[in-house]
This record gives C-alpha cells, structure tokens and sequence, in this order.
C-alpha cells in the first residue's frame, strides 16, 4: 500500500521501517530534517507525503502535534482525497480524536484511532499491541500494515476509545512502574541489593511485563528513553484531565503525577520515565554509582 508515515520519533521511525521491509511504499517526514528510514523516501512536508497515499500514518508526541501535522501549514489534512485512511498511533486526548475524526470524514476519508503499546523494542521487532477505535472496514483496509508494525491489534469501539483504553493501560504501566521503584529504594536502604529483589520479584507473582522490559535497564543504570519521561507525564496529564471531566477518583496516580513534576524540575524530561526512581532515592539518601540520572 502507499503510505505516508508523519513522524519518525523513537516509536515512528522503526514502525515506518516495518512498513517499507514489509514491501509497502511509504513515504516519511519528520518535523525535523535529517531522519531516514531504509527503504522509505524522506519528503519536507506532512502535505508532500499525503498527497498520492492510500493510508496516513501518524505517531507525533501529543495533541497539539497532531494538530500541527494534520490542520497546520502545509498539513496532510488539506489534500486528503476520499477512501484515504488516516490512522493516529500518538497518544492523545479521546475528544481530540472525535474532532479529527470529524473533520477528516468531511473530505470523504476515514479516521481511526490507533494508539499502541510496546515500547521501542516492540515497535523495533514489530511486536506493537494496538488498540483501536473506529469502523471494522477502515481497520480491515490497513490491517496488512498493523500487521507489519504489530502482532495484535484490540478493536475498542468507536473513535476516540482506542485512546481512551491506551490511557487506562498507560496508567497501569506508570503505577506499577512506581510501585517497582519504590520496592528498589526501600529493599536498597534496607541493603538488599537490587539484583536479588529484581529476581525475588520474577519468580514471585508481584512479576510484570513492565519489571520484565524495564529491570534490566534500571539494573545497569541506562536512563536513555524508551519512552520520554516528559511524555509518560503528558499521558499521565490525560489520564487526570479524562478523571477530573468523569468525576473518578485516582488517588495512586495523583501521586505519581508528583514525582514526575520533581523529575521534571530536576531536568529528567528527556531520560527515560524510569528516571523516576533516582527521585525516590534521592529522598530516600541512597547514593547510587554511575547513576546517569544525577
Ligand atoms: P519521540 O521520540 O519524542 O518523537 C516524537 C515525534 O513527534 C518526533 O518525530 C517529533 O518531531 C514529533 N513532533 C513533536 N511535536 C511536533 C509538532 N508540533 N509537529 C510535528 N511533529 C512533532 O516520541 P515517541 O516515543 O516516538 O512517541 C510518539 C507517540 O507514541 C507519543 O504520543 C507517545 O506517547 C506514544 N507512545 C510512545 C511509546 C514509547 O515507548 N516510546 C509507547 C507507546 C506510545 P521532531 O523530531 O521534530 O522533534
């Protein structure tokens, strides 16, 4: 299929490559010049890469960048032509979706929302879980890309409750990610070594596919992104501001937003969310060697 994939971010990038390996003709642009995808060509604006495609692709860093990608100068939005697909992987607001959604079917093409999961080594091994809203035959016609990119693909219901099932996934993630963190500074303080906890916790039923993918990297102290701190708290924002509207309760969230504000402020926006866990043991006076957060 012709496919113009906009955004080529930690997520973006290998899922474009996934594309073109899998045989399909994508064409990329990135906000930013100077990123390549094998097999794709890089053209210079959103609308330069919609113009000819049968499907637009996007995974940009949040609302307002899907906006900017879809409604600003130059966007894909304006040279949609009917029976075109757009399919948003970002993680943004559910409202957002409906309005996009909206707005796209007025120029004939179809909308779906698409965020998913995985991290940059699912999307690097074409092992993204997807969760989507949307009509079946809008998912049906791009199902060989979400094959390409991924190896499930959740359909939730209507537009915007992919983002809405992502955000009540995500927070899942946060908060037991948290949870591991706080068991690491505590057991540390106590003088259990990290390495023993990590693999008390995998052989136990406390184990987790978040402790899975992130122990080794907390373990060997690399806080490069996987997943932005900055954009978990964009998320976690989301998750908050969907809570407040819906009149629910989220106490252990609530909590967590705070230790990604100190993060933030202490200038760990780019690391990895897992970052988090030098704010705990900061409090908790734990010096911890080659700690590339601190
Ligand atoms: P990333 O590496 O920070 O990439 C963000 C991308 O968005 C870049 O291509 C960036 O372009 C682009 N962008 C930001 N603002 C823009 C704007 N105003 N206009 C156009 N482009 C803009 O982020 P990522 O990790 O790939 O995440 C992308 C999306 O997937 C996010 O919504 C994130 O929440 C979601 N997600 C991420 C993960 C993960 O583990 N990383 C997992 C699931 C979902 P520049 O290069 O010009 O900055």
């Amino acid at each position: 299929m012709r496919v113009a994939f906009l955004g080529l971010g930690i997520m973006g990038q290998p899922m474009a490559a996934n594309l073109a390996k899998a045989g399909h003709d994508v064409i990329a642009w990135n906000r930013t010049p100077g990123k390549t995808v094998d097999g794709a060509r890089v053209v210079s604006t959103p609308a330069e890469a919609a113009a000819d495609a049968e499907v637009v692709w996007m995974c940009v860093s949040d609302t307002a960048a899907v906006n900017d990608v879809l409604w600003g100068e130059n966007g894909a939005g304006a040279v949609l032509k009917p029976g075109v697909v757009v399919v948003d992987s970002s993680t943004i607001s559910p409202s957002a979706e409906r309005h996009n959604a909206e707005r796209i079917r007025q120029a004939g093409a179809d909308y779906i929302d698409a965020p998913m999961t995985g991290s940059k080594i699912g999307a690097r091994d074409a092992q993204l879980v997807f969760m989507v809203g949307g009509e079946a035959a809008s998912i049906d016609k791009v199902r060989p890309l979400f094959d390409a990119m991924g190896k499930t693909v959740h359909h939730v219901g209507g537009i915007g409750l992919g983002q809405a099932a992502k955000l009540a996934q995500n927070l899942q993630n946060a908060v037991i990610f948290e949870s591991f963190a706080e068991g690491l500074a505590l057991a540390t303080k106590l003088g259990v070594p990290p390495e023993k906890l990590v693999e008390i916790v995998k052989s136990t039923m406390t184990r987790s596919g978040v402790v899975e993918y992130k122990a080794s990297f907390v373990l060997n102290r690399d806080f490069s992104p996987n997943f932005p701190l900055k954009l978990m708290y964009k998320d976690i924002k989301l998750m908050l501001e969907a809570a407040r509207e819906n009149r629910i309760k989220l106490p252990a969230l609530e909590t967590v937003a705070e230790i990604y504000e100190v993060a933030i402020e202490e200038g760990h926006e780019d690391l990895d969310y897992a970052a988090t866990l030098t704010i705990l043991e900061k409090w908790a006076g734990i010096l911890v060697k080659g700690n590339a957060a601190s």
